[in-house]
């Protein structure tokens, strides 16, 4: 794999996490989206890359368990509501999205 910074190509090895706590009974890795959780591993030893150049280390975690949404599925549900189904009112007959509970032309309430 290549540095995303320099475009070297990195030096694979094994990415250890090391776990200082005796509280927790497992560690964990987290990938959060700005403050979501998204996405979980278990895992504490796996493949790492080491970039010498930038000197940055990347672990490569695989079967991780995604525990949230991404901002591109919120993006989609907007998305959704956006194209919620419309209906019409009977009263004047402005055509309105199925969730007003009142007609904001004539004041008609569903
Ligand atoms: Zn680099
Ligand atoms: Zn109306």
């Amino acid at each position: 794999m290549l540095c995303g910074i320099c475009g070297q190509r990195m030096k694979s090895g094994k990415f250890v996490i090391n776990t200082h706590s005796a509280g927790r009974a497992y560690s964990s890795v987290s990938w959060y989206e700005g403050e979501n959780l998204v996405a979980e591993s278990n895992t504490t030893k796996t493949t790492g890359l080491f970039c010498q150049n930038c000197g940055i280390i990347m672990g490569v975690f695989f079967g991780a368990r995604q525990v949230g949404f991404t901002s591109d599925y919120s993006q989609n549900l907007d998305d959704n509501i956006d194209s919620l189904p419309k209906r019409k009112c009977p009263d004047c007959g402005t055509e309105l999205d199925i969730d007003y509970p009142r007609c904001p032309e004539c004041g008609y309430l569903f």
